[in-house]
């Protein structure tokens, strides 16, 4: 299992909008390989998501996962599932509040309004374009990782930096023990 280093906040890939990738790369032995050590960092940091430019890549692609993740143990269970260039080309009127943290920003959580549902398009690991429609939690996450294809954080998102917060006192506030590295 390759861990790749991750990019943090500050980092200049962070804020770039990354390149558009040409779906026959997934033929390239380096590329399957990168999707592969993306996923094992995602999971070894108890991501629910991670955006290539945040192990330094610049290229527009993004993995979900949640199975039980012990940084989000209330939200729904995502397939892994990797996306190549995902636009999203839908949003819902409706918006939920939740709250996010980032890999790239280690020990923090911030509040914030994401649509409830969105559609988006990409192409899948298979080579397949797809076009789905997804709510609640894998809602959130796609929007997540979308923004960070277009160099954008979550608190790029956030209506009131006031919600901005360290985890130690999010845990100490609502009694949900989440941990980052
Ligand atoms: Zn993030």
């Amino acid at each position: 299992m390759a861990k790749l280093e991750l990019a943090k906040i500050g980092n200049p890939v962070l804020r770039k909008k990354l390149e558009q990738v040409d779906p026959g790369i997934l033929s390239d032995r380096k590329f399957r390989k990168l999707l592969k050590d993306m996923a094992d960092t995602m999971r070894a940091a108890e991501g629910v998501g991670l955006a290539a430019n945040q192990v330094g890549k610049d290229l527009a692609v993004a993995v979900i996962e949640c199975k039980s993740n012990v940084r989000y143990p209330e939200e729904d269970t995502i397939p892994l599932e990797f996306y190549l260039n995902p636009v999203i080309i839908d949003y819902s009127e409706e918006k939920i509040n939740g709250w996010e943290g980032c890999l790239s920003i280690p020990g923090y959580r911030g509040l914030v309004a994401r649509s409830a549902s969105v559609t988006f398009e990409a192409v899948d690991s298979s080579g397949e374009s797809v076009r789905r429609t997804v709510s609640g939690f894998w809602a959130r996450v796609l929007q997540h990782e979308v923004d960070h294809l277009n160099g954008l954080f979550y608190m790029d998102r956030m209506a009131d930096l006031q919600n901005w917060v360290h985890l130690d006192e999010f845990n100490k506030a609502f009694e949900t023990r989440v941990h980052d590295e």
